[in-house]
């Protein structure tokens, strides 16, 4: 079975949202939607959205504004909806990451025709190289969750399962200064009876293994008083 087209609407116009809504579930689509651009953006941060459909005319943050937040972090297909006094929105919209655009009103197999070619050329793009979310990675050092390896320039890193776990934490909270209790509630579960010194002979141990001088560590800092910080 080959996975539903996932499709976000965001348009402030019932009516029409509705009418694309109900059209795009006819056609096989998997579709939500969105009255304003900041529940879309929200939208897009916690699922999978294959193709945007964008509305110029929002309420609050306008559809133009919507497309440049998104294109900082994602290339995915966006059509464009404006009013034919809109025109000079076009121009802006696609110089601002938009894909296409249909004017209103259109019909709805205009908009379809619209919304399979563009899925077609973006399938067609070379494949980004998109990483797995299976893989954390931090410079040259590598973590593959799917395979449970650890690597730095390609070569295995020999760590036990609390060491793969800590480091794990630390790349996903790259940057973020943790406290002793978090790094230990993270991995050792709240129930766990234990000092916080067990976090820092943790973050020694891992220290040899991934620091060139675990005395002058570059990658996992301390943060004096609080904790650690992963940096690079
Ligand atoms: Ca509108």
């Amino acid at each position: 079975m080959t996975e539903q087209v996932s499709v976000l609407i965001i348009e402030d116009e019932e009516n029409i949202s509705d009418a694309i809504q109900y059209n795009l579930k006819q056609n096989g689509y998997q579709v939500s939607a969105a009255q304003d651009g900041l529940k879309g953006l929200e939208i897009i941060e916690n699922q999978r959205v294959d193709l945007l459909i964008l509305d110029i005319m929002l309420p609050g943050m306008d559809g133009l504004d919507v497309c440049k937040e998104i294109r900082k972090t994602s290339d995915m297909p966006i059509i464009m909806l404006t009013a034919r006094s809109e025109e000079h929105n076009k121009v802006v919209g696609l110089e601002l990451g938009a894909d296409d655009y249909v004017t209103k009103p259109f019909s709805m197999s205009e908009l379809l025709a619209r919304v399979k070619s563009l899925l077609r050329r973006s399938k067609m793009k070379p494949a980004s190289p998109v990483k797995p979310l299976s893989i954390l990675e931090s410079g040259d050092l590598q973590v593959d969750l799917d395979r449970h390896i650890a690597t730095i320039e390609k070569t295995n890193l020999d760590l036990r399962p609390k060491q793969f776990d800590l480091l794990t934490f630390f790349l996903r909270n790259k940057g973020k200064a943790l406290s002793r209790d978090q790094i230990l509630e993270n991995l050792w579960g709240y129930d766990y009876i234990g000092d916080v010194r067990t976090v820092d002979v943790h973050v020694r141990w891992l220290r040899e293994i991934i620091e060139k001088d675990s005395r002058k560590p570059k990658r996992i800092i301390t943060v004096r008083g609080f904790g650690y910080r992963f940096d690079q």
